[in-house]
């Protein structure tokens, strides 16, 4: 029987989260939805999860083995991070999850790999770059909608709509200025990184979309569009682009 040879896809990392499964004796995994999992093979990539818990330079050998990456989303970042005056509304949090994706998404930059931040991966892309956030945007920010449906909604929920700057790659990678999105948040980028470029607006004028600049895919977005690709053919094209621009690095990178 002869082998077959599948055309080589571009590898996207995923980051993980820790949860303990309640059964009679709690057991600790890691782990990822299934949805960004799926979004990354529909968009034509290859997912590897990157553990937790590594030294950077096990991490630097992984980020050698992908050809983009993708933040996903998850618990509040520790006030820590951005120097918090209110950490009372913080929630989550998992030091050792921020230290491995503050690397990550810094080498991941520095090595002109693509990067899609998503949600928490959004604003961990902010504060990596030493922006700050609303640690409860209810609450902090004059004039908030709501953004948080997380458990209360369907994560595919369409909660409010995102204006996206005509000139930015987001628009062009979704191929429109406008989106229904859903919203499963209730923290926010403040303080916009140096660096970082508010591409998206919700209605309350939060910054749901920034792009990192100067870097060839540098994207993040406080919406789950993993939850909303299979019936939103601009969020299905936001992991092919992606997807696209990781096999142009591994080009690069192989050239
Ligand atoms: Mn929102």
């Amino acid at each position: 029987m002869n082998p077959i040879h599948f055309p080589s896809r571009p590898i996207i990392g995923l980051t993980t989260c820790r949860k303990t499964l309640a059964q009679k004796i709690p057991m600790d995994v890691q782990a990822v939805t299934p949805a960004y999992v799926d979004a990354v093979v529909a968009g034509g990539g290859a997912p590897l999860l990157i553990p937790l818990g590594l030294p950077e330079e096990t991490l630097s050998t992984l980020l050698g083995l992908v050809d983009g990456l993708v933040l996903t989303g998850g618990g509040d970042i520790s006030g820590e991070r951005y120097h918090t005056e209110h950490a009372n509304y913080i929630l989550d949090v998992d030091d050792d999850r921020d230290r491995t994706e503050i690397y990550l998404a810094r080498e991941c930059l520095s090595r002109g790999k693509p990067l899609l931040g998503i949600c928490r991966g959004h604003q961990l892309l902010n504060v990596a770059l030493g922006g700050t956030l609303y640690e409860d945007v209810l609450n902090l920010m004059p004039g908030a909608i709501k953004h948080e449906y997380y458990n209360v909604m369907p994560r595919e929920y369409l909660a409010h709509t995102v204006e996206i700057a005509a000139d930015s790659q987001l628009a062009a990678t979704l191929g429109q200025t406008q989106a229904q999105v859903n919203s499963l948040h209730h923290q926010g980028i403040r303080d916009l990184a140096p660096g970082l470029r508010a591409v998206a607006h919700a209605p309350d004028g939060l910054i749901e979309g920034v792009e990192a600049l100067g870097y060839p895919f540098a994207i993040g977005v406080q919406w789950h569009p993993e939850n909303l690709y299979p019936t939103d053919p601009a969020m299905l094209a936001l992991f092919r682009g992606l997807v696209t621009e990781a096999e142009r690095a591994r080009l690069a990178y192989a050239g």
